[in-house]
């Protein structure tokens, strides 16, 4: 019966999630989007529209349109969002690496190599903890950097990032289309770098360090989800004001990493700052509003047009570059004579090429 209990607090946890402060889909966060999509849709509007008096029904009308909310993409994905939750809480979320682990691991090596923490250590002060608090947002914002350029450039890992990538209209539930292996891999990334911030400031004060915290949540990360963060995926082109939008990633810019032209691929992968994406020679910074189509491009959409098949054929596709790999040893080490025929490419582009090309993002 307690498992039983526990299976239904975890099953119905975003229900409950939806109405606190401070998470990622607290009903605050949903509303300031919308709030922010009504507020903008007259500048993105045709100018017979910008020119009537603005009208509640109007904006509604327009930051909710049918055509979008009840697209077969956006369908499908509402779908998989509930499936893979499920199927996280009872299966592959065991796999994701947690930060208190890697804390601990961190905790446990520095006790090897310094000794014993310190029985009685100064409390940190205000500064200390602002720093802390700022080493936990690079941690985050970084590990979500890496690991989103090393699923666009490992061409293994695309296959199973392109899940994300194959939706053909944006709403806020896209986010949750995400393959396990794409978040496993992120959950690695990221808890490897929060945990070891999180395990030196807890062995050099002999335990938790205060962040600055926000209903729950690091203050930053509050502040970056109230302003429209779930409009990075969505139908509404909104950038920062100029000052801001050259420092914090504005949701445009996610838009355009969803784009499926080729001048778009590979670019923005950034999630609260800018600069990750400066420094990789990533970062497009679109210096007018652009008609975007969302999607991997190609044919390619349409393949993913179930829950399943969004499970299944990123390791379809994976296990064809494992072979390929292999035909290829095979091939080196063949007697002359004897090579193997290559796999099946384009006639004028290597495979790995080819896949590149797809990309849309
Ligand atoms: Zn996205
Ligand atoms: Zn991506």
């Amino acid at each position: 019966m307690e498992l039983f209990d526990a299976l239904i607090t975890e099953v119905s946890r975003p229900v409950y999630e939806v109405t606190m402060f401070g998470v990622r889909f607290s009903w605050l966060f949903l509303l300031s989007a919308a709030i922010i999509a009504m507020l903008v849709y007259r500048s993105n509007a045709a100018a017979e529209i910008a020119q009537k008096p603005w009208s509640l029904k109007e904006a509604l009308k327009a930051t909710f349109p049918r055509k979008v909310f009840l697209h077969p993409s956006a369908l499908l994905d509402y779908r998989y969002a509930i499936v893979n939750y499920v199927l996280q809480v009872a299966a592959f979320g065991a796999l994701m690496l947690g930060v208190t682990q890697v804390a601990q691991g961190v905790i446990g090596l520095l006790t090897l190599l310094l000794g014993p923490m310190p029985a009685e250590a100064a409390a940190p002060g205000l500064a200390m903890s602002a720093l802390f608090g700022l080493l936990i947002l690079l941690a985050l914002d970084g590990g979500l950097f890496f690991a989103h350029w090393l699923m666009h450039m490992v061409p293994v890992l695309w296959e199973f990032h392109k899940v994300h990538h194959s939706a053909e209209v944006l709403t806020p539930v896209t986010v949750l289309r995400m393959h396990p292996i794409d978040m496993i891999i992120n959950s690695i990334v990221t808890s490897v770098l929060i945990g070891t911030v999180n395990g030196v400031f807890f062995y050099a004060y002999s335990g938790p360090v205060a962040e600055l915290w926000l209903f729950g949540s690091n203050a930053a990360v509050f502040v970056f989800f109230f302003f429209g963060y779930h409009l990075r995926h969505s139908h509404v082109w909104v950038m920062f004001p100029k000052g801001i939008r050259e420092f914090i990633s504005s949701p445009a810019l996610h838009l355009i990493h969803h784009s499926s032209d080729p001048k778009h691929f590979d670019r923005n992968f950034g999630r609260i700052f800018v600069f990750w994406d400066r420094l990789a020679k990533s970062l497009y910074m679109p210096r007018e509003r652009e008609e975007l189509v969302f999607g991997i491009g190609g044919d390619e959409d349409g393949r993913f047009d179930s829950v399943y098949n969004l499970y299944v054929l990123p390791f379809l596709h994976a296990a064809r570059h494992f072979r390929r790999a292999s035909t290829d040893a095979d091939a080196v080490v063949a007697p002359a004579g004897q090579v193997p025929e290559p796999a099946a490419q384009p006639a004028d582009m290597p495979a790995d090429l080819a896949d590149a090309e797809a990309k849309s993002a």
